[in-house]
């Protein structure tokens, strides 16, 4: 398992309508912005799901392998 973020959904922190709340978020500072985009620290994020609830454009999810 994984968190994913679809680009196609996700432009950015600048572009977020919840000002990269994905980020702000999480307790463990597993979301990081690289170069203005969410990035997921996987050896970080136990996958709580609290981003992937709360992200305006549903952006995010937990793929399988
Ligand atoms: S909350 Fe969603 S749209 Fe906003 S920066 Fe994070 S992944 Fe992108
Ligand atoms: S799933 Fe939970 S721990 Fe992982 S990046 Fe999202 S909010 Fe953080």
């Amino acid at each position: 398992m994984a968190v994913i973020i679809d680009t196609s959904k996700c432009n950015g922190v600048d572009a977020c309508p919840a000002g990269g709340l994905c980020i702000e978020i999480c307790a463990l500072n597993a979301m990081e912005n690289v170069d203005g985009r969410p990035k997921v620290n996987g050896e970080a994020c136990p996958e709580c799901g609290l981003c992937v609830m709360n992200c305006p454009n549903e952006a995010i999810s937990k793929s399988g392998s």
